[in-house]
């Protein structure tokens, strides 16, 4: 498989991506609460336009992306879930690549087996969920905490059996390292099944990851770039949230911690990969509102983001092109055993020219108009060294 083209230094072509990590339902979670209790509501009108117009953006830059559907509502009716996913095709702006959208549903104390098994057997192929995703160790509406509860062994034991991955989605400020260690219970419970560790954020994390894969665990760990190149003191400062744009659970931790988020990311062992965590909230839901968790990363700021890394940690040119490449997208590709898809002819170039990153993207308005911008993006205002020439892009 073709890699990054080296003859020009001041040009990138490589793959497109593959994202195992990404929110495309742009729906608001009401994060501000701290008792792991998300309420799902009903589908805000703002959020739903937010996800048609914010989200699809540069999503042709990538090859896959795994939507991770905050909904549970996706399993208790399968139709939902296939108008999620059509919802998407529809509103995709007219580009020559299409990513393959993979949607991963919540698992939840209440998930029925008979449910699951209608959703995974059906016939059409853009109404069938890929992945789980659990949060474990938390007792709420959401949370796993009790694995030998009937139903849910009954549910392991089938996605075990039909090679469903399940994705651990740990996101608790408090409770990180608690749903770690949940995580690798449950990996070893059920040892021929598939499990993604949706945020590699510290060491512990990196360790676990690692020491799973190493005893022949099938474990794969997303990194968010963002947890390898912050610290705690970028969004908040005496306790206070000084920085919402950067905002997001679990929140970015110590020095110590980002090192290991990049030592996965640069060194990209076959068992971790790139997973964004991107969602798309609202200016208002993040500034104003309830400083709603959560990062936007367009994939035209992602990829200059991520070049710009792998370039500091060493050269492109040598062997730090096959790790990018291992990061971006071979690793989960290998792991999810999945084969090329057919719009790889495109390649994501990016060439070394400064741009600025938009202050934020616009919205439509439920008026009909375009309104005066709405999505902060990762990296808002920042001058960028790399920048993608791809059609999907800006200007
Ligand atoms: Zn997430």
């Amino acid at each position: 498989m073709s890699t990054l083209k080296t003859t020009d230094p001041n040009t990138i072509e490589f793959l497109a991506g593959f994202d195992i990590h990404r929110h495309l339902d742009g729906q608001p979670t009401p994060y501000h609460r701290r008792d792991h209790c998300r309420e799902i509501q009903e589908v805000d009108p703002v959020q739903q336009f937010l996800f048609s117009l914010v989200n699809v953006c540069g999503l042709g830059l990538f090859s896959r992306v795994i939507d991770i559907a905050n909904t549970i509502e996706l399993v208790a009716d399968p139709r939902g879930l296939y108008f999620h996913v059509r919802n998407i095709i529809d509103e995709t702006p007219v580009h020559d690549g299409w990513p393959q959208v993979l949607v991963a549903i919540v698992l939840t104390p209440a998930t029925k087996l008979a449910d699951l098994r209608l959703m995974f057997d059906n016939e059409l192929v853009w109404a069938r969920p890929f992945a789980l995703k659990i949060f474990p160790g938390f007792r709420s509406v959401h949370g796993v905490d009790d694995y030998d509860a009937p139903e849910f062994c009954a549910v392991m034991e089938y996605a075990q059996d039909q090679g469903i991955p399940v994705m651990s989605h740990v996101e608790s400020p408090d409770g990180a390292e608690v749903a770690t260690v949940k995580f690798a219970e449950l990996v070893k419970r059920y040892p021929a099944g598939k499990f993604v560790s949706a945020h590699v954020t510290n060491r512990y994390d990196y360790d676990v990851v690692r020491e799973l894969h190493a005893n022949g665990h099938r474990v794969l760990g997303a990194v968010n770039p963002q947890h390898a190149l912050h610290t705690q003191a970028d969004y908040l400062q005496d306790g206070r949230i000084v920085n919402p744009d950067l905002y997001m659970h679990p929140p970015f931790g110590s020095k110590t911690d980002a090192f290991w988020a990049g030592m996965a990311m640069l060194m990209a062992e076959p068992c971790f990969a790139l997973g964004s965590d991107s969602v798309a909230k609202t200016i208002v839901s993040k500034r104003v509102e309830s400083l709603s968790a959560g990062i936007y990363w367009s994939p035209e700021v992602l990829y200059p983001v991520l070049i710009a890394a792998f370039e500091k940690a060493g050269d492109l040119n040598g062997p730090w092109q096959a790790s990018f490449n291992r990061f971006i997208r071979q690793n989960a590709e290998s792991f999810f055993g999945l084969k090329p898809v057919w719009q790889d002819w495109q390649l994501v170039r990016c060439i070394r020219q400064q741009w600025t990153v938009p202050e934020r993207y616009p919205e439509y308005s439920s008026l009909g108009e375009w309104q005066d911008k709405c999505v902060v993006p990762y990296g808002a205002g920042k001058t960028l060294e790399w920048r993608v020439k791809n059609s999907m892009s800006s200007e």
